[in-house]
């Protein structure tokens, strides 16, 4: 069956050598499996007939039947062309040829019924199809000339097409190959998996993912198909998990002593929201047993991660180990490094910082410090990993993350001690469950959905450019209050095609509406140097300036209480994710919060569902689904780089009752038969054995 689908693509019949080697460049088709692989991006659809009425530019292709009313060759030279009109009982419709003129002028017949095929489109404003193909209408002959079908579109290439493997010509190529070896390929999954789900045959699948005759059959394959996908990478992902957990040994946090009860005492300056509770439950049963804890903490912005993460660290110090807190950027880490400071008071614990900034002294003592064991917590950045940095015995990891750290870097973590540390990644970004499950699906999971109680939640506005003045006075009344407020624009640079109000622009109006000395403005964007976006930032969050215009560099991570108002210019502009996140710089201290989303009067119609949705709601995972929904998962800000996503058919977005029925499928095989020991499971063994170059679980170690 591999043998099939590794077969070079120059020995299919149709294409040799050039070709063969066309294909691969263009398309990275090499292989018989890549052919089988290449799959319709769209399917012309010829199962049924449209009224005239009905013709629309939003439809790819039309087929309708019209009798011809009239025919006539106008315009000389290049612009001659033949022109027709065809109508039903609806409407009547113009159709065009440039090419082919005089033939088609004469086989057109005024009066007769023709099925006519086309892609609708404008020309003058008017709807119109150009060069369809025509057939006399024949009640009959169209259903048994078997054109009444869903024709497969392949994406080519110019150069392709010079190989005449234009769309027709990538069909042709893949009807040969199923017709002359894909017509019993060997199922790859087990009997009983078919049978449970309700899915068809591989072979079936394939020939109907390409060719099928209706959409029931089309939907069947590609159920089918994507079934198969999202079983296999789940497949993979639980079998890294339980080998991982099999193979690693955890250390045992067997007590909660001396930091853990004292700072829980004595300390901590709230109480626990029942879901961090939950959360912190679950750290700590995973830590009893033995077995290395991987796990994802997800909380939207302000939801209290931080404190879960700091007295899982207590847990780790008070059973004799040395922990480490790694963040994306330097300031973050300065933030985790000073708020910690602050709910730890002096003298507490040995906490030290370590970033790229960090000087060559200091750094030093460091690597002494964790050395000899003395240092309790590092929180740093990238620069934890570095080979230098050596620890004692390291015992507990926190990541916190706005992009994924690659498995790779993880495990250089776990290198860091012969028993590997328990780790916990802390994300902001709520991503949706069936994409936490496929991203992270080796990981464990653990969500905090609650925010602390008497958490105010922020007013979301939504203003046209015309309420701008009550937008400045809005501004002032807070101010006025003691309150300070973001104003954050998407560009930097002026694009004269999108219209974008630049920073320049923004900062000579916010200053010509609030002039000094009352008003002081702080202006940070990506194109100041380190030391004078720092120099900025620290007067906004010294309160020396009332008002922050920005662009999206504020996004990542600073903490102003004081800060209520969250002013967002083009807000139109801004994705989803992108949007909450920024609100989430606001509504961290007691007061009364605003999100002002100010946006053009024309707005497209997705523009419009994201202020909507933003408007409607600040729950995190609710516009973590919509934004997925809107963009797919391919574009979920800091996830392209990973290899997880390239799936060929299915869609996580569109897909996902697929992928949990693939994901309970793989469960409850794991549950039953561990090592894929079970004759019934024997397809699955042999998936591993012949993927030997697969095992991305043994490199982790
Ligand atoms: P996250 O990292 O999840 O965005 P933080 O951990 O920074 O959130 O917490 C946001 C703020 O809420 C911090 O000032 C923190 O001290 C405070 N906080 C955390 N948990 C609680 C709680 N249970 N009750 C009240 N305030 C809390
Ligand atoms: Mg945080």
């Amino acid at each position: 069956m591999d043998d099939f689908f590794q077969t070079p693509i120059e020995y299919l019949k149709g294409v040799g050598a050039v070709r063969g080697e066309a294909l691969k460049k263009e398309l990275g088709i090499s292989s018989y499996g890549d052919l089988l692989q290449y799959f319709p991006y769209k399917y012309i659809d010829r199962t049924r007939f449209y009224k005239v009425k009905e013709v629309s530019s939003d439809l790819s292709f039309v087929q309708i039947i019209a009798r011809l009313k009239h025919k006539e060759i106008v315009g000389e030279k290049a612009a001659k062309r033949l022109v027709a009109v065809a109508f039903d009982e609806t409407g009547s419709l113009k159709l065009v040829w440039f090419q082919g003129i005089t033939r088609m002028f004469q086989n057109l017949i005024v009066g007769k019924a023709y099925v006519f095929f086309a892609k609708p489109g404008f020309f003058n404003g008017k709807l119109q199809l150009a060069h369809p193909e025509a057939e006399l209408y024949n009640s009959e002959g169209a259903k048994s000339k078997g054109n009444l079908a869903l024709q497969p579109a392949y994406i080519s290439t110019e150069k392709l097409k010079r190989f005449l493997l234009d769309s027709k010509g990538i069909q042709k190529l893949i009807a040969i190959l199923l017709e002359q070896y894909a017509r019993n390929l060997e199922e790859n999954l087990p009997a009983y998996i078919i049978s449970n789900n309700q899915l068809i045959n591989r072979s079936l699948a394939y020939q109907n993912i390409h060719f099928p005759e209706n959409f029931l059959q089309l939907k069947e394959a590609s159920q089918r198909l994507k079934f198969e996908e999202l079983f296999f990478l789940q497949l993979k992902l639980l079998k890294n998990k339980l080998f991982r957990e099999q193979k690693f040994k955890g250390n045992v946090f067997g007590k909660v002593g001396y930091y853990f009860n004292e700072f829980y005492n004595h300390k901590l300056p709230f109480a626990l929201t029942s879901a961090q509770k939950r959360t912190l439950k679950e750290i700590r049963l995973d830590t009893q047993k033995g077995v290395q804890m991987n796990r994802l903490l997800q909380g939207d912005v302000g939801s209290g991660k931080t404190v879960v993460a700091l007295m899982s660290i207590l847990l780790a110090i008070d059973n004799g180990y040395q922990t480490c807190m790694m963040a994306p950027t330097e300031i973050l880490a300065n933030q985790h490094f000073q708020s910690v400071k602050q709910l730890l008071g002096d003298d507490f614990l040995e906490v030290a910082l370590l970033t790229g900034s960090t000087k060559t002294k200091a750094r030093r003592s460091i690597h002494e410090d964790l050395e000899s064991g003395k240092l309790n917590l590092l929180i740093g950045t990238h620069a934890l990993i570095e080979d230098k940095v050596q620890f004692k015995n390291l015992g507990f990891v926190v990541i916190d993350e706005q992009h994924r750290f690659g498995v790779e870097q993880r495990a250089k973590l776990w290198r860091k001690n012969s028993i590997p540390p328990h780790i916990l990644v802390m994300t902001a970004t709520p991503i949706p469950r069936t994409l936490a499950m496929t991203l992270y699906g080796d990981l464990d999971i653990s969500v905090i959905n609650e925010l602390p109680v008497g958490r105010k939640p922020i007013t979301t506005i939504h203003f046209f450019e015309n309420s701008r003045l009550r937008m400045f006075g809005f501004m002032k009344e807070e101010i006025a209050k003691g309150r300070q407020v973001y104003v954050v624009y998407p560009l930097i640079k002026e694009s004269e095609k999108l219209d974008l109000k630049n920073l320049e622009d923004g900062v000579e109006v916010m200053s010509r509406e609030f002039p000094l000395p009352e008003y002081r403005i702080s202006i940070v964007h990506g194109q100041l140097s380190a030391a004078d976006k720092a120099f900025e930032m620290n007067r906004f969050v010294k309160g020396e300036t009332r008002i922050m215009v920005a662009t999206t560099v504020i996004e990542v991570g600073v903490n102003v209480p004081n800060a209520s108002v969250m002013v967002i210019e083009n807000a139109e502009r801004f994705g989803l994710s992108q949007l909450h996140q920024l609100r989430g710089r606001v509504g961290r201290g007691a007061e009364q919060s605003y999100c002002i989303l100010m946006s053009n009067h024309k707005l497209s119609k997705e523009g419009k569902l994201r202020l909507e949705t933003m408007v409607r709601t600040t729950d995190g995972f609710e516009i973590a689904e919509i934004d997925l929904q809107l963009r797919g998962p391919g574009n979920i800000e800091g996830k392209q780089q990973s290899g997880v996503l390239d799936l060929k058919l299915a869609n996580l977005a569109t897909d996902q009752e697929i992928l949990l029925q693939a994901r309970q499928t793989v469960e409850a095989i794991f549950k039953e038969d561990q090592q894929l020991e079970l004759p019934k499971n024997q397809l699955l063994h042999q998936h591993f054995q012949q993927k030997t170059e697969g095992l991305s679980w043994n490199k982790i170690s």
